[in-house]
């Protein structure tokens, strides 16, 4: 049977991509001045309700200004996750301070309840700092991912940060969209919370410019300077005056043209996804030991990547990964946990219990907006293969 390709997260241009972007071309504005990347600056500010939005080259580029915005310097530590995508950590040594490893929670983010028991066992606070007692160190901030478009739990986490006064960077790469629908942060969009939040445009990710990111904030200060260090530091436009070492992190506007196009199909990308992510969890959950991951109450969110559970599945994870791709369907293990990998060992990681297991067996599996319906039956198939009967049909 000769099937098409299903690969795991690609990007959909069928909006006005082609247009926006011939468009920066004619104009020959396609470097980092340009109409499109003040435009685009301003629609995602306005999409999650900040003051102000910062373009950038890449989320990690985003996440590397975040950190510096809140102050982190080479003689501190921040909390970091160790279950996510590595770019979220690698910032963290890019500065030369101490990541601090910690568990998830069943949400697959950052666990309020050990941050909380690392603050209260672990370290010191004095004069409105947190220091780690086994490095000396002041714990100056928390940097919290929204694992596959998931809201980690900030109610929890904003009152460790508060109680502690830790800056909070959101690492919401992963997340735009994703926002609280009740609570303390109802209408709250993830990256909007903390002090500063992040979005990434790369090409596997639910908006893509082809590659880059943004900073969001409240803060006026904030969105300056990361203007300021994204753009060399560069303090007079004339005489080329630069108080200080500046970074060459701004997008581009043949990039904004780009995500300016993605931006205006964000809501339909989501709802397509949320779809999708139905027609799974019908077809998967309960059977063979299948559990497709939920999210906490009270959010709306982006569905960016599908976590499948199998742990009572009758392959291992390994088996069903290769099984999928050996019938032309991609999908992949959740990525390694950062602890564990060569320039982390040394750190110190806290704890690490449910990440394991969650490593141990979740299987990422087919998300993009382009899927079919048939697409979607096709893959719980070939997931459900021996139970479906008139397999393939
Ligand atoms: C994608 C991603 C990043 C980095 O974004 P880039 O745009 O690829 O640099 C950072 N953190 C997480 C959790 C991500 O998924």
């Amino acid at each position: 049977m000769n099937h098409k390709f299903i690969p795991l997260s690609v990007p959909n241009l069928k909006g006005n991509e082609l247009k926006y972007v011939a468009d920066a071309i004619e104009s020959e504005w396609v470097s980092t001045a340009g109409p499109y990347v003040n435009t685009f600056e301003e629609k995602v500010a306005e999409y999650v309700h900040t003051a102000g939005a910062v373009s950038c080259q890449n989320g990690t580029s985003g996440l590397h200004v975040s950190l510096m915005l809140t102050g982190v310097t080479g003689e501190d530590a921040v909390f970091v996750p160790t279950l996510t995508f590595i770019a979220a950590v690698n910032p963290v040594k890019y500065i030369g301070a101490r990541p601090i490893f910690i568990d998830c929670d069943e949400s697959l983010c950052m666990d309020p309840e050990k941050v909380e028991s690392f603050c209260r066992e672990e370290c010191v606070f004095e004069d409105g700092r947190l220091v780690e007692k086994e490095s000396g160190r002041h714990v100056k901030a928390l940097l919290v991912v929204h694992v596959f478009g998931n809201m980690a739990d900030m109610e929890a986490l904003m009152r460790i940060a508060e109680k502690y006064n830790l800056k909070v960077v959101e690492d919401a790469t992963e997340a735009i969209g994703t926002y609280y629908t009740a609570g303390k942060y109802a209408g709250k969009y993830a990256g909007t919370i903390g002090d500063v939040g992040v979005y990434s445009f790369n090409g596997n990710k639910i908006i893509t410019t082809g590659g880059g990111g943004m900073i969001v904030s409240d803060r006026k200060d904030y969105l300056q300077r990361a203007k300021h260090l994204t753009t060399q530091a560069k303090s007079d436009e004339l005489y080329f005056i630069h108080d200080e070492v500046g970074y060459n992190y701004r997008m581009t506007n043949l990039q904004a043209a780009l995500g300016l196009a993605q931006l205006e199909q964000l809501e339909d990308f989501i709802r397509i996804k949320e779809e999708n992510y139905r027609k799974y969890r019908d077809a998967l959950n309960g059977k063979k030991g299948l559990m497709l991951l939920d999210v906490r109450e009270n959010i709306r969110c982006n569905r960016w990547f599908y976590a499948l559970m199998c742990d009572g599945y009758f392959r291992s994870r390994d088996e069903l990964i290769r099984y999928l791709s050996e019938n032309d369907v991609q999908s992949r293990p959740v990525w390694g946990l950062i602890h564990e990998q060569v320039p982390y060992k040394q750190d110190r990681a806290y704890r690490i219990e449910k990440a394991l297991h969650f490593w141990k067996y979740i299987v990422n599996i087919p998300c993009s907006t382009n899927l079919t319906e048939a697409d979607v039956r096709r893959v719980s198939q070939l997931i459900l293969e021996e139970t479906v009967e008139g397999k393939g049909s």
